[in-house]
């Protein structure tokens, strides 16, 4: 394969950097797929380009026509899904099932805002909740009003998802009238470069609306304005960095942060062992530990299990984890490939020495050589699956305060009580999402007051849904995505309200007649 030189889209056009750049590797192999650089781009013009045309050709639109631009990207993105996914197959070291489910996410997304912006209509100001008189008489009049912003959303992403990363938050943007540059992680840039090139060459954008920046951000966040939106996805760490820059504090730019998250999945007491809930959970937590190698910002890395059930769960987890074939994962018996870069195989190994302080391998070998179709001794970045075993799940401190982004979960006991499970999943201080598998309402209620303060999302499995459920790692955007505390404290999809981060909500005061006529509420 010709080694792939990415280019950035910034101003209306295609620009490259001036260096050689970064090599972006095929992690299975080693091999150097594509090279980025971005030194020397000017990326204030850039922004500025995107505020004044993109914007303007935005606010111009309405919904509905809006969502027309996003059914474009969407459909530019399907024509080009298999090259999309072999893509991700060389740079991201990815299954195609692994693949799909990022690409198949990014043009499923792309269509739901697409239908959104249709049932939304003709209309470019969206009313927030009722009108209401403001004063003893009826004349003076409020009205709440949602309407676009004047600046452009810079959407920066991490290296797991490089085609939902950036579709998802480019939707939202879109529709709510915001052009956007969409920043990838470097590492796995390919998909995302190759996601531009459709979305450029096929949908047939206005200008400005859709710029990319190919790798390295260079010093464009310190361009960011009063009316611009800063959307982060990545570690805690940088998210950190991020909202602390200069221009954000100084122009209040609002940064949603979606960051680490120790998801937890709770085993019910009531479930019995081999009944249709503790299939599904078994199901559920074996894949949400293995697909995409562990890398998903949703994978399960806690597993709670009442004391008398840890031997059972860890077997019957494993039974099915042995199922889960290592590899190249571009063959096709390969269900689970490497991890996706040097650095991500460097943070697992240095994690899974801290998770060790605190717990024992219960399935696996951290220090056997991976053997595997298609893997060559000493090549590619490949880390096989473990589960771990607390010691003493109170006790424990970096079981519940590291997240190790890799195909390793560590099985921790509980009493059997809501209370003491609450406890636990709550010491993770703030996740995307926890599973809990139970068919009794009263524990089912418990661990909801107790947990979901800490979560943006609860996904419950039961033995009424084993043949519907989708299973906790599916980010779905009709429901929010974000959580508190360690996750970022971001929000992101959910329908209307993901628009909404990019609108800016107005309290319109004035005479009745006149709020109603320009806010579109006439009754
Ligand atoms: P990362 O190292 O924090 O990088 C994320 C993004 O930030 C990359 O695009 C990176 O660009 C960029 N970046 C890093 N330093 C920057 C700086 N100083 N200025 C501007 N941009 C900067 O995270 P990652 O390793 O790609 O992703 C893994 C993490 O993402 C995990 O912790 C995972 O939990 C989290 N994640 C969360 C969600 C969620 O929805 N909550 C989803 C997926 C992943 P370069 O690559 O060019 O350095």
């Amino acid at each position: 394969m010709a080694i792939q030189k990415i280019e950035s889209h910034l101003a209306g056009e295609w620009c490259s950097g001036t260096s050689e750049g970064a090599a972006l590797v095929n992690p299975a192999t080693e091999e150097v797929v594509a090279t980025s650089s971005t030194d020397g781009l000017d990326f204030a013009k850039g922004l500025a380009f995107a505020r004044e045309e993109g914007g303007a050709a935005l606010r111009k639109m309405t919904f509905a026509e809006r969502g027309e631009l996003l059914q474009r990207m969407s459909d530019a993105l399907q024509a080009e899904r298999e090259p999309l996914i072999d893509s991700a197959i060389v740079n991201g070291g990815c299954t195609r099932g692994d693949a799909k489910f990022d690409v198949d996410g990014a043009i499923g997304v792309l269509a739901y805002y697409a239908r959104l912006g249709k049932e939304l209509g003709d209309v470019r100001v969206l009313p927030d909740g009722e009108g209401m008189a403001l004063a003893r008489g009826a004349r003076f009049w409020g009205q709440h009003v949602w309407l676009p912003r004047r600046g452009v959303a810079v959407l920066v992403n991490a290296f797991n998802f490089p085609s939902w990363g950036f579709a998802e938050k480019a939707a939202c943007s879109i529709l709510g009238g915001m052009p956007v540059v969409t920043k990838p992680a470097t590492s796995t840039a390919l998909t995302s470069y190759l996601c531009t090139k459709a979305i450029v060459e096929q949908a047939k954008l206005p200008a400005g609306v859709y710029s990319f920046v190919g790798g390295s951000p260079g010093d464009m966040l310190e361009h960011l304005g009063v009316q611009d939106i800063l959307s982060f996805t990545g570690s805690a760490s940088t998210g950190q960095k991020l909202r602390s820059m200069a221009a954000v504090i100084k122009n209040s730019v609002p940064v949603n942060v979606e960051a680490d998250s120790l998801n937890a999945a709770v085993l019910g007491p009531d479930v019995d062992i081999g009944s249709d809930a503790w299939d599904l959970f078994i199901k559920d937590v074996s894949r949400e530990m293995s697909q995409k190698t562990g890398q998903k910002c949703t994978a399960v890395r806690r597993i709670f299990v009442p004391a008398d059930k840890v031997a059972d769960v860890i077997d019957a987890l494993g039974a099915r984890l042995d199922d889960v074939q290592i590899g190249d994962p571009s063959l096709k018996e390969v269900r689970m490939g490497p991890l996706a870069s040097a650095a991500q195989l460097r943070d697992v190994r240095a994690g899974l020495g801290k998770l060790m302080e605190d717990a024992d391998v219960a399935y696996g070998d951290p220090a056997a050589p991976i053997e595997g179709p298609g893997i060559t001794a000493g090549k590619g970045y490949f880390f096989p699956k473990l589960i771990l075993k607390a010691r003493d799940s109170h006790g424990a401190k970096y079981v519940h305060d590291l997240e190790v982004f890799g195909p390793v979960a560590t099985v921790c006991a509980y009493s059997g009580e809501a209370e003491d499970a609450a406890a636990l999943v709550a010491r993770g201080q703030g996740g995307l999402v926890a599973s809990i598998y139970t068919d009794d309402n009263r524990f089912a209620e418990d661990m909801m007051m107790g947990v979901a303060p800490f979560h943006g999302r609860l996904y419950f499995g039961s033995s009424k849904i084993v043949d519907q459920a989708l299973g906790s790692g599916l980010v779905l955007p009709m429901c929010c995505h974000g959580g508190p505390g360690r996750a970022g404290g971001g929000e992101e999809l959910g329908g209307m309200r993901g628009v909404n981060h990019f609108m800016q909500r107005t309290a319109i005061q004035g005479n009745r007649a006149m709020v109603q006529a320009i806010t579109g509420t006439k009754e």
